[in-house]
């Protein structure tokens, strides 16, 4: 084969699918695009009846040095959507600008105005449902209309009109042509009927475009480059190393791979791998008084914005809350439904602290370190006693009861961060590394801040946003 491209795509999950989408729309007729991805193609049908996700363990990829703190991800074509449970809320514009807000952590070199079409276009690539009322400014309704609320959901609506809101998701409220409609059974991380949108379910189809090249299987190694202009990858397969070169090279691997295939290109920063973050969660189970819950349409049926914005975030992080659907029954006979089960998601404040370096050992996996959360964040979780029963203070409460925090949200962020100053940034606004203008760093590496919102629409729509800009 010939082995020379125009472009070099790393990963088929939403950093570079999302980034294809608008590329290829813009995309000379005869250019050629070569992209790796390092798992297999799993079709849906063998990951029901496997009951699996993938055949590659996010373990045996990565070296965690904490093993209280889980990162997750699935390697294989179309990448952690296999796996992600489709909440899409953006991100509020104030968590694009804590700095000059709140005075804390770091502003993003991208506005929320400036993100908003992308958004838009994101949500309609996903056929995202949601409410007319959303939390934050928005250009156009919701492709989809909201699901519907559980009983709960609609006191806590009345009480706080402008501070909840039916979830919006990619977990689809109407059938479309490559998924069934949500059906509430509460097994999203791999739904059996195939209603959320994946990468293999509604993009499948640019990997089929004549100017791709898809290479499954082919582990990239690292980035080329001479004179601080990159010249391809270097890559692994079917156990022989291989070099491709192209004019352009696109990493859409994740913030913990991202950072691991520069540092072993040498491409290297200060800030390189640093500032890991991602967000922690408390659950609340809540026993209700005389009203029955779990009638919603959907696996989330809502989040409340109650304990999000505002000036406390000077002091301590924004939480959002997600209010979960999936029968949690109680045990008394007849009030089986009296109750709600909410998750309270806490943004962290990215620290150098935490990283990713190329492990000692076996250089051929990445090492995660992470030595704990910010203080900010912990002061919000130590406060959630006083503030969450006052929150929730319009429901008819019986008993109310905070449980640990999770050990990992699937939401890898920050390594590889984006701005203005080269100084402290790798990435320009347009995802462009500083150094090496033909090289991009798409994904969540990129985060300035971490948010308490699901991070994967903002993914996609930044990766829509470098297409257009490049
Ligand atoms: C269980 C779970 C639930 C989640 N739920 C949600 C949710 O509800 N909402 C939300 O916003 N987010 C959610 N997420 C997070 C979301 O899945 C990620 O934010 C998103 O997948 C990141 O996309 P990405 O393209 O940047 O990276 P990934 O999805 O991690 O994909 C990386 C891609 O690169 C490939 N790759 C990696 N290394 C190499 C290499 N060296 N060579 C070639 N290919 C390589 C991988 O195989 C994969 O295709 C969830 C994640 C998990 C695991």
């Amino acid at each position: 084969m010939d082995n020379t491209f125009d472009v070099i795509v790393v990963g088929t999950s939403f950093s570079s699918s999302f980034f294809l989408h608008n590329y290829l729309a813009k995309a000379r007729k005869d250019i050629r695009i070569l992209v790796l991805e390092r798992g297999q193609k799993n079709s849906h049908q063998w990951q029901v009846k496997n009951r699996k996700l993938t055949n590659i363990s996010t373990n045996s990829s990565h070296v965690n040095n904490n093993p209280a703190k889980h990162w997750k991800y699935i390697i294989g074509f179309g990448g952690s959507s296999r796996a992600w449970w489709a909440c899409t809320p953006r991100l509020m514009p104030n968590d694009l600008k804590l700095k000059s807000v709140y005075g804390v952590g770091r502003d993003w070199p991208i506005s929320y105005d400036e993100l908003e079409p992308y958004y838009t276009e994101a949500e309609r690539i996903m056929s995202v449902s949601g409410p007319n009322d959303a939390p934050y400014p928005r250009s156009q309704p919701y492709p989809q209309p909201p699901h519907r609320f559980n009983n709960p959901d609609k006191i806590l609506k009345q009480a706080y009109p402008d501070l909840y809101f039916q979830q919006a998701t990619a977990r689809v409220r109407q059938a479309t042509k490559n998924r069934a409609l949500c059906c509430n059974n509460g097994v999203c991380g791999l739904c059996p009927i195939d209603v959320k949108f994946t990468i293999q379910n509604e993009l499948e189809y640019l990997y089929s475009d004549p100017r791709i090249t898809l290479l499954l299987e082919a582990e990239a190694l690292g980035v080329e480059t001479t004179a601080g202009i990159a010249t391809g990858v270097r890559y692994l397969q079917a156990g022989i190393e291989k070099i491709a070169k192209a004019d352009l090279v696109v990493l859409g691997t994740n913030a913990i791979f991202n950072p691991y295939l520069l540092q072993r290109s040498n491409l290297l920063h200060p800030l390189l791998g640093k500032r890991l973050n991602e967000q922690i969660s408390m659950w609340a189970k809540i026993d209700l008084i005389g009203v029955d819950s779990f009638q919603g349409s959907t696996s989330i049926s809502a989040n409340g914005y109650m304990l999000y914005d505002g000036p406390h975030r000077a002091e301590y992080s924004a939480c959002l809350m997600e209010v979960h659907n999936v029968p949690n029954l109680r045990t008394e006979r007849g009030r089986w439904r009296q109750r709600a089960n909410i998750k309270l998601i806490f943004e962290d404040l990215p620290d150098e602290k935490n990283y990713v370096k190329v492990n000692e050992t076996d250089p051929s996996k990445p090492e995660t370190v992470h030595k704990g959360f910010s203080a900010y964040t912990m002061r919000a979780i130590d406060k959630l006693p006083e503030l969450l029963p006052k929150a929730l203070a319009p429901l008819p409460i019986e008993n109310l009861t905070i449980t640990g925090h999770s050990k990992g949200e699937s939401h890898i962020l920050g390594t590889v961060v984006m701005g203005d100053d080269p100084e402290i940034s790798i990435v320009d606004k347009y995802l462009v590394h500083h150094q090496v203008r033909n090289l991009l760093v798409l994904g969540g590496s990129a985060f300035p801040s971490c948010s308490p919102s699901n991070p994967t629409l903002t993914i996609s729509a930044l990766s829509l946003w470098a297409a257009t800009h490049l």
